[in-house]
């Protein structure tokens, strides 16, 4: 049995990060979370975003579903309603419900989830490094050594293990392709860019109604781009909305564009919209509120999400379009995966002769070679979603909108039992494991 505790760092305190070290504070391991952000405060960023039954269901595995569901924000989607630009109705889109799945799709803040996760990091006592940065690392047999700057101090530290969940713009990434004596793909830009404010929905006469409880999303597919809007809070009142569309590409700094430019651009383009796009982009500009202005950003497939001693989860391995509502699912999903083969590992490792780094580079293989062709199908199904958010000619136009009247006449609940049904094997047993370390103390 091994002496001592399988010592793990996460590069990275996101939603991966922080969901993975809350499993694995269950299990005998030693882990320091790394984050770049300064402190907690800097972390509360993000607009709206769907969280699916399937990531609800991760996030029930660490008892923390009914503490997101306990906060302001938080309202169940039933389903999309999409609408032509003139307001007629193109069709409804299924979000899945209670009954079918045990959770219904969620319109949340990013910072809520985030918050349930690091409230739970600090009442479990968890080792968080913010304003922690990591450079580089160094693999070997019997350990990964892992470089990072700390309030711009250097420091190391040698672990068994590294998961990097350092999102899209990982660096633990290029540290594993090094490994394997290669080098990583670089994130490029994809052609379209994502802008959105938060609104009270009255600040627009006849909003609430257009927007209620029973039709919390309305996405309106228009020619030169689309734009969704939809209610996120248990009383009502507050609307976020996003419109994504082709824009050039910029330097990473010029995407900071002055407020007044990207309202001027959003007006130009959604103009002719019909109720209440006009007007919605109208009071936002009003409010004198900075939109954010999310470019979107793919890495191409990874052939590797590991390398001995390093693996990487959620954006890091795979980063999702925005468009398939699954980038926190699915990187919640790679959490609770890798958690549960790590659980294995580690029980097998303490009736063995202790941590092998042949057993963990196996465990490592069996997570990318059981999360990749689940995590690929979404993206390209998102990736096909993404490419109806281009500009359309009128003949184009008029084939998508038929295209998706039809599609959308036919939809059934279940079309989405793949994604939405699909729960992370174990995922149940955690809490017999929570319940047995709070006796532990
Ligand atoms: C501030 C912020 C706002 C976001 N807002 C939205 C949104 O509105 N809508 C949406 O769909 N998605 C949003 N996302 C992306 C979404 O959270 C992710 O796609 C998804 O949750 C996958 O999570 P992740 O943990 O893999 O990555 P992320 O949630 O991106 O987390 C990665 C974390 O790693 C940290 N990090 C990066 N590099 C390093 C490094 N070298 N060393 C240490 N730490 C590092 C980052 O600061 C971040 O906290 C946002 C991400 C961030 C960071």
């Amino acid at each position: 049995m091994p002496s001592g505790k399988f010592d793990i760092i996460i590069a990275g305190g996101g939603i991966s990060g922080a969901a993975i070290a809350l499993f694995l504070s269950h299990l005998n391991t030693n882990v320091t979370i790394l984050e770049s952000r300064p402190s907690r405060t800097t972390s509360a960023e993000g607009g709206i975003l769907m969280l699916a039954p399937n990531g609800m269901h991760v996030l029930n595995g660490l008892d923390l579903a009914h503490k997101l569901l306990q906060r302001d924000s938080g309202i169940q989607v039933p389903c999309l309603t999409i609408n032509d630009p003139a307001g007629g109705l193109i069709g409804k889109v299924p979000q899945g419900s209670v009954e079918r799945y045990g959770f219904a799709s969620t319109m949340v803040m990013r910072w809520d989830i985030h918050e349930v996760l690091l409230d739970e990091v600090e009442r479990s006592c968890l080792n968080v490094r913010w304003n922690a940065q990591v450079n580089a690392t160094e693999e070997s047999d019997d350990g990964v050594i892992v470089y990072w700057t700390e309030h711009g101090l250097p420091k190391y530290k040698k672990v068994d293990l590294l998961i990097g969940a350092d999102g899209i713009w990982s660096a633990a990434r290029p540290s594993v392709f090094k490994c394997l004596g290669l080098s990583a793909p670089e994130p490029t830009y994809s052609g379209l860019v994502s802008m959105g404010t938060i609104l009270d929905v009255d600040c627009i006469p006849g909003f609430y109604g257009f927007l209620s409880p029973e039709r919390p999303c309305v996405m309106i597919h228009g020619r030169k781009g689309f734009i969704g809007m939809a209610l996120f809070d248990k009383q009502g009142k507050k609307v976020g909305w996003w419109t994504t569309h082709e824009a050039a590409d910029r330097f990473r700094e010029e995407w900071r564009i002055p407020k007044e430019q990207a309202f001027r651009e959003m007006r130009e383009r959604y103009s002719d919209l019909a109720f209440p796009v006009p007007q919605l982009i109208a009071a936002a500009e009003a409010s004198g509120d900075q939109p954010f202005i999310w470019p979107v950003f793919e890495v191409e497939k990874l052939g590797h999400w590991h390398s001995k001693r390093t693996v990487l989860v959620g954006d890091a391995a795979h980063a999702m379009p925005p468009h398939s509502g699954q980038g926190t699912s699915q990187s919640l999903e790679d959490a609770g995966y890798l958690a549960y083969l790590l659980r294995q590992y580690l029980e097998k490792s303490s009736s063995t002769k202790g941590f092998d780094v042949e057993n963990l580079t196996s465990t490592l293989a069996t997570y990318q070679a059981s999360r990749q062709p689940r995590v690929d199908a979404i993206i390209e199904e998102a990736n096909r979603q993404g490419s109806q958010k281009k500009k359309h000619g009128a003949v184009g136009w008029f084939m998508k909108k038929w295209m998706m009247k039809i599609v959308f006449l036919f939809m059934q609940e279940s079309w989405s039992d793949g994604w939405f049904g699909y729960r992370v094997p174990g995922i149940e047993e955690w809490a017999a494991l929570r319940a047995s370390t709070s006796t532990r103390g």
